[in-house]
């Protein structure tokens, strides 16, 4: 699981400096859950082999009085509270001040791993500023310049330290359960949905631990292929049933997805594709998995509601073309069957092996039939092809000039790929790879 780093201190400090600078990995994310958490922000970042998640907080005083106050205060306890570790960040240039004693004393009481973040500190090596925040009773700031990239790196070294690097999900053998991760935003019907299958004889689940920060996973089996479900909903078991025990995590969703080799992405069609479904998407595709979209609820709409969800997936999630689209019923159990079917085609599709001698084939016969355009006096010249990569599948093409391959060539490519390997589910990534 990817650890959750929680960046809080009071307004103007530089925390969405920070953010914007933790996240600019090449692979940053940055998920806004708008309207969902108002004043919260979260992103993806990664020093070396190791991913984390960062939660950007709108400014926190503890004795906020009312109103908007009050709720970025909500906001940032809830952030500490998800969070493995805590960065709380202070303004150098402004020196210290009453509101980041009373935020200390709060961080100090929250049990978590904190760590000083001094900002604006460039230029002021070794000055006596930075001194003064040893009264915070944190520990050793650490001098760093947001806005100018300094002193990061060290930062995040001495926060990420405690935890190791992270497993992206193995290859699988062919007997390894497939994971995955019901994801969707609150009331789209993923409680009603695990607890139908959960329900069918044929599924056997087994008991369940009990801690909160410790992803669970429910372990079950159909038609001899056997699942691992990864909770994003902190599911709880009473008795026969799972009970959602929070309505809706953002962290636990954005780390089930990545943890998952298939994410069923759950939709409400009496909703519509709303901005946040679009999000979650988002999330699902930059993070390369599998995915599944079913739409559930199709029990509940009319012959025009259908047709407006058809037009509202075609804007909104164009993106994942790929995935395969699929209508169920949770509450009445209908259409459950292809559900599976395609979960296991989208696994299947992701760990495809594709041969260099098949690949190359393929794309000589692609170019044969349509070559890339010459860009000014260069014409890409397509070589051969092997493969980077499994889950997501990747497409590494080697030849000359290849930095002039357009997007719309690539995507050709793509689809002849896709349609010899029946590729469903599964993002394509295809590398352009020039050689001397
Ligand atoms: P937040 O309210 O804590 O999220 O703070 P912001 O990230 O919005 O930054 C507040 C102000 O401080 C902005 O004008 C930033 O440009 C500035 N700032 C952020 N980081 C640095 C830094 O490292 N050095 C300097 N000099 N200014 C910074
Ligand atoms: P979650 O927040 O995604 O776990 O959503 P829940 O499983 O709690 O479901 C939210 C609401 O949608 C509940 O009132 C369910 O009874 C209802 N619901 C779930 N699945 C269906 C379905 O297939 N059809 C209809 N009509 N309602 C459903």
């Amino acid at each position: 699981m990817k650890p959750v780093i929680a960046l809080v201190g009071r307004p103007n400090v530089g925390k969405s400096t920070l953010f914007n600078r933790l996240t600019k990995s090449r692979d940053a994310i940055v998920a806004d859950f708008a309207g969902l958490t108002r004043d919260r922000h979260y992103g993806d970042g990664r020093l070396g082999d190791r991913a984390f998640i960062v939660i950007d907080t709108g400014g926190f005083e503890p004795d906020a009085g009312s109103g908007i106050v009050q709720e970025m205060a909500r906001q940032a306890r809830q952030a500490v509270a998800e969070a493995d570790a805590v960065v709380f960040v202070v303004d150098v240039r402004a020196g210290l001040s009453a509101q980041d004693h009373d935020i200390a004393r709060f961080l100090r009481g929250s049990g978590k791993r904190v760590h000083l973040a001094a900002n604006k500190a460039e230029g002021m090596a070794g000055s006596a500023h930075l001194a003064e925040f040893h009264e915070l009773g944190i520990g050793e700031p650490h001098a760093v310049s947001s806005a100018h990239g300094q002193g990061i790196r060290s930062l995040l070294e001495a926060v990420l330290e405690p935890f190791g690097p992270d497993d992206e999900p193995a290859e699988p053998a062919d007997d390894a359960p497939i994971r995955l991760a019901v994801a969707g935003r609150p009331n789209v019907g993923k409680s009603t949905l695990i607890n139908t299958w959960l329900g069918e004889e044929r599924l056997v689940a087994f008991d369940l631990p009990g801690t909160t920060r410790d992803a669970i996973t429910v372990p079950f089996e159909r038609h001899g292929q056997r699942f691992e479900l990864i909770d994003t909903a902190g599911l709880r078991r009473k008795g026969r049933v799972f009970e959602a025990i929070e309505k809706f995590s953002v962290v636990k969703t954005l780390q089930a997805i990545a943890d998952a080799h298939v994410v069923l992405l759950l939709l409400d069609a009496t909703q519509g594709v709303t901005e946040q479904d679009a999000h979650i998407a988002g999330y699902v595709l930059e993070s390369g998995r599998a995915v599944v979209v079913a739409v559930n609820k199709w029990d509940a709409v009319d012959a025009y509601q259908k047709e407006l969800l058809a037009r509202s997936i075609e804007q909104r999630l164009a993106f994942l073309k790929f995935a395969p689209l699929l209508h169920i019923s949770a509450v009445r159990r209908q259409g459950l069957g292809p559900v599976w079917k395609a979960i296991a085609e989208a696994h299947a599709s992701a760990n495809r092996k594709m041969p260099t001698p098949v690949l190359t084939r393929l794309l000589q016969e692609a170019v044969a039939h349509q070559a890339p355009k010459r860009s000014g006096n260069f014409r890409p010249k397509l070589r051969y092809a092997h493969q980077g990569g499994m889950n997501p599948p990747v497409v590494v093409v080697h030849g000359n000039s290849l930095e002039h391959v357009t997007e719309v060539y690539k995507r050709y490519l793509e689809g002849r790929i896709r349609s010899h390997f029946k590729l469903t589910g599964t993002p394509l990534r295809i590398e352009m790879r020039s050689g001397r």
